[in-house]
Order: structure tokens, then sequence, then C-alpha cells
């Protein structure tokens, strides 16, 4: 409407009648002299349209310590966020989850679909999670800058196994200090990490359990704020209770690993982004720390930085890449800084593995063995003369070798020479030597074969044959062919009776009540398997199963019957009280009875729930009642989609 009227003006008093709207303005009346007096007062008017930069949809806040070793995680962002809008946490990822839901270009790229009070460390990472995170809260704020706040320069790195904690771990000394000097609270990211268990700072531990409500709390929940428990309020930079922990020394190995755990996160921004840079360059410098520090030998190296030889074999030829934990371990052994096995050689800062020494107390390096060949196949020359001949092993431990390759690395043939003599003075007769003695003679046979016969329960032959040195019973069936028969058959009547009394069993057992398990049941009979009572007794196995089965039906009504009664007890009982008293696993509760089990754990929930407003009420810790006011009327903007949309860019 206004620029209609602005050009109405501007082109009616030029006079160029009859072009665009200025045709209707009413100027025909004006004279000359006063259209030059009213060309000099007004000037014409600039139409075009201005540059309006982009409008964030959240306010763009200055993440806190990118490249220094306390930078602040990506869930820390959100909390600082969160509490700039004066909304609770929860509100803010379900707005900024509708617009994902909306702005997103690829259907593939949707932002995680848990609540936001499951929302974990991992979206610090280098996963998915992590990318989608900082792709939305990107877009929302119009930051170019969040992917910093995450380990995403380290994608192609580090696994994301063992990397982050499952419990908010912070440090009171710095939360204390930042209040206390009125700068900005956040987390680091380097306290969500598994491996940091020290606060750089202040050298003393990171701690997990609130002092107020004395429990631990997911990294974030509906009402976490920065610096404050995510489940009573209460202010996390007081000291707990008790004697403050001790500070640790500079050179102990938790508060390297720590330190270093930083300085890996400082490195971020400048690690270099091209798809497997880092794997290259991590390569090449343990390879040259090898052969610089360890004379090439690599399983003194794996032995000194306490991992398995085949550990340092993969890193040294790239097949893998070490976990967060390896990488911090094996520069606190060596006392090297991590940014040094990541330094591409061809780079600038790479570093020279020749000039380093290790800072680390202990370290020497590795003695080389080296003795000249002549002197070592004079050696082997020996061995070969030597009666009763030695093995190649034990004349590689007499030179002092691990292995027999060192020695045959020298000569071959030698080695070979001495392995054939070993094994000739060692080996088997052979056949053309003559016929071999005879085992037993007929006299001893037929006489393990008659005592065998005269026996309650008799041995079976091949028994027999096995216990006198045959490998088979051959040779004894072929000259006794009647004493051998006569066995076999008291063997079979044996068997019979026994099945007898078996079956006997089986049938007491299907008039007990209530009816053995086939377990129990074959277990009665002397077994410990139970599939020999479906292998002679097929039709009592099938009665049985069906009494079983009856049985559970009977037992299944009457559990169902107590756990009714269960949902109707006060005050509401947990479903493991529940499971306890009734002798139940959970597991079995749930796939059997669900609509009882769902119905027991929400009641328990609710009492839960109740219980801990009351204990919010007593603690006196909950927020203000202004603040409180005020949050209800930000999330009720957030509701209705009008939040404040200025830019301060
Ligand atoms: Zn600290
Ligand atoms: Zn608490």
């Amino acid at each position: 409407m206004l620029a209609t009227v602005a050009l109405r003006r501007t082109t009616g008093w030029s006079g160029e009648a009859g072009l665009g709207p200025a045709s209707v303005a009413p100027c025909g009346t004006v004279s000359g002299d006063q259209r030059l007096c009213m060309a000099a007062i007004l000037e014409s008017w600039d139409l075009t349209v201005p540059d309006v930069p982009p409008r964030a949809r959240f306010y763009p806040l200055e993440p806190i310590g990118i490249g220094t070793p306390l930078v602040e995680g990506l869930t820390s962002y959100l909390l600082r966020l969160a509490e700039a809008h004066g909304v609770p946490v929860g509100a803010l990822t379900d707005e900024l989850r509708r617009c994902a839901a909306t702005a997103l270009p690829s259907p593939g790229l949707k932002i995680c679909t848990c609540p936001y009070r499951l929302l974990a460390y991992s979206v610090n990472g280098v996963e998915e999670s992590a990318v989608k995170w900082v792709y939305v809260l990107g877009a929302a704020t119009l930051r170019d800058d969040l992917k910093h706040l995450t380990l995403l320069a380290f994608k192609d790195f580090l696994c994301s196994l063992s990397l982050f904690r499952r419990f908010r771990t912070w440090c009171p000394a710095c939360y204390e200090g930042w209040r206390a000097s009125g700068r900005s609270v956040y987390e680091p990211l380097l306290w969500s990490l598994r491996v940091a268990s020290v606060c750089p700072l202040h050298r003393r531990s990171l701690i997990s359990v609130c002092p107020h409500c004395e429990r631990p709390m997911r990294p974030i929940m509906s009402s976490s704020r920065p610096g404050y428990c995510g489940r009573c309020g209460g202010w996390l930079g007081a000291m707990p209770d008790g004697p403050l922990p001790e500070e640790l020394s500079p050179a102990s190995s938790n508060y390297w690993v720590s330190n270093a755990a930083g300085e890996l996160l400082a490195l971020a921004p400048r690690a270099r982004a091209e798809p497997g840079a880092l794997r290259r360059a991590f390569r090449e410098n343990v390879e040259a720390c090898v052969v610089h520090l360890f004379r090439g030998n690599g399983a003194e190296f794996a032995k000194f930085i306490g991992c398995t030889a085949t550990s340092a074999y993969n890193w040294r030829n790239g097949a893998v890449t070490p976990r967060i934990d390896q990488l911090l371990r094996l520069s606190d052994r060596l006392r090297i800084p991590t940014a040094a096995f990541l330094t591409a050689q061809s780079s600038a800062e790479a570093v020279d593995w020749k000039a380093v020494r290790p800072a680390v107390e202990g370290y020497a390096l590795p003695i080389l063995l080296h003795r000249p060949s002549e002197e070592i196949c004079q050696a082997l020359r020996l061995a070969l003369g030597e009666r009763p001949a030695p093995s190649l092993s034990e004349v590689a431990t007499r030179l002092g070798y691990r292995g027999t390759e060192g020695l045959r690395r020298v000569s071959r043939s030698l080695c070979k020479r001495i392995t054939d003599n070993h094994r000739k003075s060692f080996g088997p007769e052979p056949y053309y030597n003559g016929p071999r003695p005879r085992i037993c003679g007929r006299r001893k046979i037929e006489a393990a074969l008659k005592a065998a016969l005269a026996q309650n329960e008799p041995e079976s032959v091949p028994h027999i044959a096995r216990r006198l040195g045959y490998t088979s019973s051959g040779p004894f069936f072929k000259p006794f062919p009647a004493l051998c028969r006569a066995i076999y058959l008291k063997i079979a009547r044996r068997k019979a009776a026994r099945i007898r009394v078996m079956r006997r069993m089986v049938e007491k057992a299907l008039r007990q009540n209530p009816p053995p398990t086939l377990r129990a049941l074959a277990v009665q009979l002397g077994f410990k398997d139970k599939a020999v009572i479906g292998r002679y007794f097929a039709g009592s196995r099938a009665q049985l199963l069906a009494l079983r089965k009856a049985l559970a039906k009977k037992q299944a009504v009457k559990l169902r019957n107590e756990l009714q009664r269960y949902t109707r007890a006060k005050p509401a009982p947990s479903m493991a009280e529940v499971c306890c008293r009734l002798g139940l696993k959970r597991v079995t509760a749930s796939r059997k009875f669900p609509i009882e089990y769902d119905l027991i754990v929400a009641r328990h929930q609710r009492r839960r729930r109740a219980l801990a407003v009351l204990r919010r009420q007593k603690s006196g810790l909950h927020l203000s009642r202004s603040s409180r006011s005020q949050k209800q009327r930000a999330s009720g903007f957030l509701g209705a989609g009008s939040l404040p949309t200025h830019c301060f860019n």
C-alpha cells in the first residue's frame, strides 16, 4: 500500500500521465510554477526492496570455548539455548523436532524421534544422531560452527564404543568459579567423555551424584538447566558433604589422560576434514614411533604401551584405528601429546620422531640382538652332529632366540636338516622291520571274555578290547564267536529288564499329582538327558506333556487372579515386589499377563511421581513461583508458535 502511494506521488509530479498508477492522480489543475516548487521540496523515493538477512528461529547464542580443551558440548548448548528463551529444554527440543519435520531437505534426515528426556551424550558424538542435531540446531540458529561442539571432526577415526558416560558428570569447583566471576555456566564436552575422570583445571575427580538429592541424573531431563540438578533443581556447584577430594598430582595417569582428552577436543576445529586423513596420519605416526623409539620392534611397542601385539600390528598397517581410551593410553604411557599421533607427516607441524624422546620414566631403547650369520651357521652345524638329535626350537632357545624364524632366515637348508634328524631319531619304527609284536596272547583274551561273562553286569566286548590295548574288537570275534555272542545276549537281557523297571517308574509318574517334568523324571530314571524318555516310552511322554500343559494352564489362572489382586492393592506395589512375592520372573509376567503387568507398573509409577512431588515440596528447593509462571508463559509462546524471531547477527 505504501509503495503504491509513493509511486503515485513520484510519477504523478513528473508529468507522465497515463503510465501506471499515476494516471489516476488528479494533477491537471496544478500550474507550471507550482509544479517546479513542489519538485524542489519533495525528493523522489527509493523503491528497491532492502536486502533483509534471513531470520533465525532461535537466538544464535555464541558457543563457548571452541578450539579449547573446555569446549562446550552440544547437550550443554541445548540447555543454555532453552534457558536463554526461558523455556524448559523439553519444549525447545519439541519445537526443534517440529522445525526438522517441516524444513528438512531429504526425508532420510529426520531428527531422532526419542523423547527429549532420553537424549544421551551420544548427541555430542560421532554418530548419525549428532549429524542430525547439528543440522537442525544450525538451521534454527543460523550458526555453522555447532559441529565443533561434537566429536564429528573425528567421525572417520574414532568409533562410538565406550565414548560417553550414561549419567551427567561435572566439576563443582568449575561451576562455582564461573558463577562467582559472572561468566556463563555451561558443561564442557570433556566432562561427558568416559575417559576423562579429572577436571584439568582443578585436578579433582569429576562427580556424578547430586549433593542435594544424592542421585545420578541423565544428561538432559525435562527440567535440566546448566549448573542445576535435573531432578531436584539444586545448584551443582555446591561441594558434596565430607572431606574435599585431594588434588591429583600433575604426573598422575588419570590427570594426564583427562588433559590429553582436552587437547584432542581442542584439535577438532583444526583437524583435517578430508575422509581418511586422520587414519592415514595415525598409521604413519605409529609406524614412525615404532621405528624410531622401539627400533622397529612391534612386540616391544605393544608391551610398553600395554596393548596386544595384534592391536599394535593392525594400527601399524592401518587395518583398524584405536578406541579413544587406547589412543589416550598410548599418549599417557609414552607421555607424548595426542596431537603428535594425529598430525600428518607431510604437514608443517609434523613431529620429527627421530628427535622425540618419551618423557616417561623407565623408557629404554630396546637392545638389538645382532650376531654374525657365520657364527650362527657354525652353531647349527654343531647341532647337526649331536646325539640324541635336538629339535630346532631347542637349538633356537639355546642361541637366545624366541622362535625359529630367525634361524630359518640365516640358513633354511641347515634348519631343515636339523628338523629331519630330530624326526628320524624319535619317529615310529617302520613296518619293514618285521611284523609288529602281538598285544595279547590267545589265552589272555579268552580269560578276559570268560571273566566278563561271569559278571552280573558284563562288560561289552569292544570295551574289553580297548582295555587290553586293541583299537577294535575284530580280533576277539573271530577266534571266540560263542563267548562274544553269550556276552552280547546277557547284556541285552539286562537292558530289557532295566527298561521294564523304567516303564513302571514312568507309569507311576503319570499318576502323580502334580506330574513331574520330563527332566525331573529323566533324573529319577538315572539319566541326564530327557530325550531318553521319548526314545523308549513315546506314548507316556505325550501323556505326561499333556498333563503338564493342563497344570500350567491352571497355574496361569491362579497367577492371574493373584496379579489382579495386586492391581488393587494399596499402596501400589512395584512389579519387582510382586514378582518376588509370587516367585515369578518379570519377563514371564510381562509376556503372559501383559494387561495386569502394565496396570501394576503404571500404578507404581503414579505413586512414585506423587512421592517425588511431595519430596520436592518438602526440600523447598523447587523453583520459585515467579520463575515458574514466567516459564509457563514462555511455554505458552512456544505452543502458539510465536517465539521471538530476532536476529542479532
Ligand atoms: Zn574444575
Ligand atoms: Zn539433585
